[in-house]
């Protein structure tokens, strides 16, 4: 039988391969499978399994209408030499707790632990739903999302990626790492304008229902690679199931003992995964959901109210520089009681107002969770506390889940086990983490910065960095803010 997904705002039933081409329901809603499968594998055989294994035996469970002949070569196009690891996900031990590293893929953070498979799984999903156009992807970023996007995307047949970012608010890095993006199928534009304006006109095409006629006409068609696709969410609970066998294999846990988890958070993605992982019955106990100075979810998670309304800040951590979490819909329609109604009430208000309350009731159904925040002084401080600790360096959204891991030890007393999700490498935040380390090394250059970081971390200088030392850059291409439509259907080749 068939895993059916429906509409967190309605009643859309749809296979797990038609949920991952149409990313977002035509409600507005997220797509959430009908119950969460039960993990079926004891847990002592997943320990004796490779990341590929454990990969297949958590996904198969939600995408049931893929073969395992599809899934499995999904898997293996995605989990190989492209990451430094032949784990996939290596742990580390520093500090009293396990930092499950998520960073060895393509672009060094922990989008590519599911933006490396979402591409062959759109594509497997196109091919079984006999879908014939070209796939184009349409994506705005702030940053990351859109490197990690584009290199699981770049070459992949059948689909094109058009990347759209704001020209002068990315960093240098992030911005090299883009307009170096090697694949024919790769476009990228700098916008003058910021991320809500790339996000806004993003979402203006995708709700155009001319243009997409249009395309369909021209044999293409829209898809999102963003994180509210199911075909992101999936491949995330995976690494928690890795990472509890992995504790078991090397015996630092009993089999059955239940363990907590921190996850540094923006789009309330990664830990959703988590949350998903626990209710498959794997033993978690504390979900501990870590913010930074936009704290809107540890405020949410203390007071039952969730409040967009207030000041954006700009820190260190800017991968979780974010006021609206898509993904917190999804628990916010299961503590709802799967209510889609009671649900899209809610989203209603924050879209209206900005702002939304729970009832003490699903309060109570969210006590899993603990919600605190750390600041830019206490980020920086814990990078170099473990740094001259342990020798071990962190980037600064991981530091932010160190922090407030400390701090929920102070607040609880609780000594399990504990997993951090440890999300980027510190080498794509060169400048932060070295300047928490030692004041002295503001003055260097920002490749400086990364060869002495390689040495006094004693950790090889990543592939991804090393090649945009010497990249050429590839695209050039900048537009106006209301020309982005025509920026893509000229791509397109689409003639009006
Ligand atoms: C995206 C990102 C996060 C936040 O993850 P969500 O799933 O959006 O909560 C944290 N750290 C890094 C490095 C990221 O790139």
């Amino acid at each position: 039988m068939n895993l059916i997904y429906k509409s967190t705002r309605g009643g859309e039933g749809v296979t797990a391969s038609q949920a991952i081409l149409k990313g977002l329901a035509d409600d507005g809603g997220l797509f959430v499978p009908s119950q969460i499968p039960v993990l079926d594998v004891p847990v002592e055989e997943l320990a004796k399994m490779t990341y590929q294994e454990v990969a297949y035996q958590v996904m198969k469970l939600y995408l049931t209408d893929f073969t395992e002949e599809e899934l499995k070569s999904c898997i293996d196009k995605a989990y190989d030499s492209k990451f430094d690891a032949e784990e996939i996900a290596p742990m580390v031990y520093a500090d009293g707790a396990y930092y499950l590293e998520l960073f060895h893929g393509a672009t060094i953070a922990f989008k590519d632990m599911a933006l490396s498979i979402l591409p062959h799984l759109m594509t497997t999903s196109a091919r079984k739903n006999h879908v014939d156009h070209e796939i184009v992807i349409l994506t705005a970023t702030s940053g990351d999302t859109g490197k990690a996007a584009m290199a699981g995307f770049a070459d992949v047949e059948g689909t094109r990626i058009i990347v759209f970012y704001p020209k002068d608010g990315v960093s240098p890095v992030q911005e090299k790492q883009m307009v170096t993006q090697k694949g024919k199928n790769t476009f990228v534009v700098g916008i003058h304008g910021n991320f809500d304006d790339a996000q806004t006109g993003v979402k203006k095409m995708f709700n155009d229902k001319e243009l997409a006629a249009v395309l369909d006409k021209n044999g293409y068609q829209f898809s999102s690679a963003n994180s509210i696709n199911i075909g992101r969410l999936v491949p995330q609970i995976v690494y928690y199931v890795y990472a509890y066998a992995m504790l078991v294999h090397n015996e630092e846990i009993q089999n059955g003992e239940k363990i907590n988890v921190v996850v540094p958070t923006g789009n309330f993605g990664n830990i959703l995964a988590a949350y998903y992982a626990k209710n498959m019955g794997l033993p978690i106990d504390r979900l501990i959901c870590a913010s930074n100075e936009n704290k809107v979810l540890y405020d949410f998670f203390s007071t039952g109210t969730y409040d967009r309304n207030r000041d954006f800040v700009l820190t260190s951590s800017p991968s979780m520089d974010i006021l609206i979490s898509s993904n917190l819909e999804r628990l916010i329609y299961k503590a709802a009681g799967d209510d889609p109604k009671k649900n899209a009430e809610l989203m209603a208000a924050l879209s209206g107002e900005g702002k939304y309350e729970i009832t003490s009731e699903m309060k109570e159904a969210l006590k899993d969770f603990y919600g605190n925040y750390a600041s830019e002084a206490e980020t920086a401080a814990m990078i170099h506390d473990i740094y001259e600790d342990t020798g071990y360096v962190i980037d600064t959204h991981t530091a932010v889940a160190a922090a407030v891991y400390k701090k929920y030890i102070d607040a609880t007393g609780d000594m399990k086990k504990t997993v951090i999700a440890s999300t980027a490498s510190p080498f794509k935040f060169a400048r932060s983490v070295m300047t928490a380390i030692d004041e002295k090394y503001a003055s260097m250059e920002d490749f400086e910065l990364i060869d002495e970081l390689s040495r006094i971390a004693d950790v090889e200088v990543p592939k991804a960095v090393e090649e945009i030392r010497t990249a050429s850059v590839l695209h050039t291409a900048q537009c106006d803010v209301d020309e982005m439509e025509a920026t893509v259907k000229k791509w397109l080749n689409i003639q009006e």
